[in-house]
């Protein structure tokens, strides 16, 4: 593992193998035996200990996020907390996974939410805790044992996260963090017979093909993938407001968030107003060593990732730039770009950095014309006084989170995820733990002599 912020060598982590990674599979299959007959309130005071567990790890586990995936130390004390709320959030489901009591005649008829067996969680480098704990948390309430991967430059986290989680008391092998390639341990999770569901976060690319390798299986799948999100300016808006806002929707973990409003559409007439206002912003974005308290954006992931990002950026009509350090590190400074048109590269790729593109538009038609003109949907903000248009504009942009006159995305008790390419299923909220459950019906006779069959309709 290295630290982004300087090129150093910060730890190494062993590969799980694929017969490793089997055999740990087939534990966390004999373990759910045990785990889904855990009494509900057992269940739920488990989990809330192992949120106290993260609770009182927070600065280690934030330390340990600024040092393998450069993230702030603001941001990566908000992510340990926020696993810490998922945890005591779902932890409010066991006693609460109630079913339905369906009339029929000649018996009663009930219905149970039933876990699935092993759940997998595949999880990608930029936010390496909150995403694994929307999958693990919420399926382990429900009754599941879960494998987890996290991604292979930054597992340590998920490592300790595992550890805290046997610390809670949580039975062996009922949650597993199994670190390595890609191909290798997510694999075995699309192959193995005992996974019942995969939860994918990362890009649309591989998201594709866990989706077809499920199908094979007919495994249940909850898909988080990639955006390009629009940040929608109305002339009409608060455009101070707006302009100081729209640095940190896009560059906050360099602009290496999935909900990055890293297209900005502003409405002709303020569009010279507004970047303008925007430069300062931009500017003032403090780019430096993440663990500092002051700092608010970090390098990039690796060297690789920030060549790429740069590689948008040649030939492109560069508006302005923030800054950042020189030196060792994967460092790229917040950068401006003016879309010539919707064709260009950099307006309509998910770069994944530090680099956001603005475009003008004419009235309310062409802004959802042009926020819509892309297979992403995940997320996205509106910017106006008006508030019919709000509404107007917030149904009618294709994505599954929006905000207005606000850049929020994430809350733990709402639900999040993508609409087209951006993803299937919704995680957090309150129903998101049905999406690890499958509902059972039965049927009890009362009576002697019930009809059989199907179609006791009467
Ligand atoms: P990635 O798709 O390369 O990798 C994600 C995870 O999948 C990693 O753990 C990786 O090891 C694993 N993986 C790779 N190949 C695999 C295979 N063949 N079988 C099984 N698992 C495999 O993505 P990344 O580069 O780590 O993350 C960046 C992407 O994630 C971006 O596109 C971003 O938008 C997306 N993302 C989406 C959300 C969301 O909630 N919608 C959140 C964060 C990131």
């Amino acid at each position: 593992m290295v630290n982004p912020a300087t090129g150093a060598v910060l730890a190494t982590v062993p590969a799980t193998g694929p017969a490793e990674a089997d055999a740990a599979i087939g534990r966390a299959e004999r373990a759910y035996q045990g785990w889904r007959r855990v009494a509900p309130g057992d269940r739920a005071r488990l989990l809330r200990r192992f949120a106290a567990e993260v609770d009182a790890h927070r600065d280690e586990l934030a330390g340990l996020e600024v040092a393998n995936a450069g993230h702030t130390i603001g941001n990566a004390r908000w992510e340990a907390g926020n696993v810490r709320d998922v945890l005591d959030y779902y932890a409010g489901a066991p006693e609460r996974l109630t079913g339905r009591q369906i009339p029929v005649p000649g018996g009663l008829d009930v219905t149970f939410h039933e876990p699935l067996g092993v759940v997998g969680v595949i999880v990608p480098w930029n936010f390496p805790m909150p995403i694994a704990a929307w999958g693990f948390a919420p399926a382990l309430a429900a009754g599941n044992t879960v494998v987890l991967k996290p991604a292979e430059l930054t597992p340590l986290t998920a490592i300790r996260l595992g550890e805290l989680a046997l610390a809670a008391g949580l039975p062996p092998d009922v949650f597993t963090v199994l670190p390595g390639r890609g191909a290798v341990v997510g694999g075995a999770f699309v192959r193995h017979p005992a996974v019942r569901k995969l939860c994918f976060t990362g890009s649309t690319e591989v998201g594709t093909r866990i989706m077809a390798g499920c199908a094979e299986r007919v495994k249940r799948v909850t898909l988080e993938l990639g955006g390009k999100s629009a940040n929608i300016v109305f002339a009409d808006a608060d455009l101070e407001r707006a302009a100081a806002a729209a640095p940190y929707a896009v560059f906050d973990n360099a602009g290496q968030d999935c909900c990055a409003r890293s297209r900005i559409l502003v409405q002709r007439p303020v569009y010279d107003r507004f970047l303008e206002l925007l430069e300062p912003a931009v500017r003032a974005v403090r780019v430096e060593d993440p663990a500092r308290e002051t700092a608010e954006m970090g390098p990039l992931i690796s060297a690789p990732h920030r060549d790429r990002v740069a590689s948008y950026v040649d030939g492109a009509e560069v508006a302005f730039t923030g800054s950042c350090p020189d030196g060792p590190g994967f460092w790229h400074p917040p950068t401006v770009l003016l879309a010539r048109s919707p064709t260009e590269r950099h307006w309509r790729e998910e770069l994944f950095g530090p680099v956001v593109s603005v475009l003008p538009f004419e009235d309310e038609a062409e802004a959802l014309r042009l926020a819509n003109d892309t297979e992403y949907g995940l997320s996205g903000s509106i910017w106006t006084r008006d508030v019919g248009r709000a509404i107007r504009v917030a149904r009618g942009v294709e994505a599954g989170n929006l905000s207005v006159n606000s850049h929020s995305s994430v809350r733990y008790w709402t639900p999040f995820g993508g609409m087209k390419q951006s993803g299937l299923g919704r995680e957090l909220g309150p129903d998101a733990l049905h999406a690890f459950t499958d509902v059972k019906n039965v049927f009890i006779a009362t009576e002697d002599g019930g009809r059989e069959g199907y179609g006791d309709d009467e």
